[in-house]
């Protein structure tokens, strides 16, 4: 059963007579366990719905939709299913007390991987969700693979019931379904052999796999579970070697490169990151894979767009792995638009000097970058550092550490965003705050 969460008027379901709290129970005579039951089941023009009320009526409803229209229903949440592994490098087992709650939630769902694109190991799929991930065509799916040698994998999820991934990508890639796949290298337990195993076996599964990333172990000061070594240059550079040798056999042998190294890699093994044509259509950019080449295309892209701000002063404050990248940007955009741009360089205080994402930087680091700083008409915060709430991750608001500055704060995905909306030339930033 699915609960209705909200009805929207004069579309279908507010005619039909649900309203908040109604209980969708069966669609065709099949029950309603999630939103993916309801969204295929309910996918036809002509369907029968078995509703019961906040009052105890009990409905059946022959629902006849006319083309494109909407039922205009938001369900409840869907209840998430957990993680049973206990991987050694997990993020969430290395995060410090006191962040966001929603951020300690281990889920490892493969709804949610279709859905959103979350990354599932499929360790929890039972057989019943393989045929449903079938028949819903569910596809494709992000799938946490770290290693197909199942012993090692068994070592790399900490989890010894893990379910055999090579038979399930084959049984699954047998029903058509498409998976972009990821592996977070261990140094000592999935590179070397067991990568190449690994890689061989993702290749042999054919066009199932679109995608392959590889993506160094990143850990924190509270990474307590993790006894492996950390990823160094050397290994980074060894890597990469295996990334190029699988990209020119993929590229010779079906078109495109296949597999990635991911922007971590690339930084860690002090090489360049390669041009936007390498990554095709970005197929794991949310993953970290070709987000920096992306945002200097952006910039490049946006700049005859920018107003002239000549005479204005303008922070950056970024992360110590995007520092090294950031001059050149800064300088493009110092040309274009007349302004003089200043990168400060944040340490994350939460995690510890060795995470060095923008994106994981906590208000406090944004505090010390900008304090007793008065001489600047704006700056630019990493917008990935807070959530659609606004939130930084250790439950600051972003309005709230905003108003402790005299200039205005934005955050920016890739200084266009900001900057483009400035507007009027010469006009005050302070305006736009
Ligand atoms: S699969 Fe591993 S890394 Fe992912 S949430 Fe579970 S324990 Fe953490």
């Amino acid at each position: 059963m699915v609960r209705v969460a909200a009805v929207e008027d004069g579309q279908l379901g507010a005619t039909l007579g649900m309203v908040r709290g109604t209980e969708l129970r069966t669609v065709n005579g099949r029950a309603i366990e999630d939103f993916l039951d309801w969204e295929f089941l309910t996918a036809d023009e002509e369907f029968t719905v078995e509703v019961r009320q906040p009052d105890g009526g009990e409905h059946t409803w022959h629902v006849v939709r006319p083309e494109g229209a909407s039922l205009g229903l938001e369900l409840e949440p869907p209840t998430i299913r957990r993680c049973a592994n206990r991987c050694e490098f997990c993020f969430i087992e290395g995060l410090p007390k006191g962040l966001r709650k929603s951020l300690y939630i281990r889920d490892d769902d493969y709804r949610l991987s279709f859905a959103y694109g979350n990354f599932a190991t499929l360790s929890n799929v039972k057989e019943r969700d393989i045929a449903r991930i079938i028949e819903y065509r569910l596809s494709p799916l992000y799938v946490s693979v770290h290693a197909t040698p199942w012993d090692a994998r068994k070592v790399l999820l900490n989890n010894p019931r893990v379910p055999n991934i090579v038979e399930q990508l084959t049984r699954l890639a047998s029903g058509g379904i498409q998976f972009h796949g990821q592996m977070v290298i261990v140094p000592g337990v999935n590179d070397g052999a067991v990568l190449e195993a690994s890689l061989t076996d993702l290749w042999n599964l054919g066009e199932a796999v679109i995608s392959v990333a590889l993506v160094p172990v990143g850990v924190t000061q509270f990474s307590h579970l993790y006894t492996g070594a950390s990823m160094d240059r050397e290994a980074s550079r060894t890597l990469l070697d295996t990334v190029r040798r699988w990209e020119t056999q993929a590229l010779a042998e079906r078109g495109d490169r296949w597999v990635f190294g991911s922007d971590e890699l690339y930084l860690l093994a002090e090489e360049s990151l390669p041009e936007a044509e390498h990554y095709g259509d970005f197929p794991q950019i949310e993953n970290g894979v070709g987000a920096v080449t992306s945002l200097r295309e952006r910039v490049g892209g946006g700049l005859e767009r920018l107003p002239r701000l000549d005479g204005k002063r303008i922070a950056v404050v970024t992360g110590t792995s995007m520092a090294p990248l950031m001059p050149p940007l800064l300088a493009r955009l110092s040309e274009v638009t007349g302004a003089s741009f200043e990168l400060l360089v944040a340490e994350n205080s939460l995690f510890g000097s060795t995470t060095t994402t923008a994106g994981l930087l906590v208000s406090d680091d944004f505090r010390r970058a900008l304090s007793g700083r008065t001489d600047f008409d704006l700056a630019l915060i990493p917008a990935e550092s807070i959530n659609e709430n606004g939130v930084f991750l250790d439950d600051t608001s972003f309005v709230a550490l905003r108003e402790e500055f005299p200039f205005p704060v934005f955050p920016s995905y890739d200084f266009i965003d900001v900057l483009e909306a400035e507007p009027a030339v010469g006009s005050s930033f302070r305006s736009a705050a």
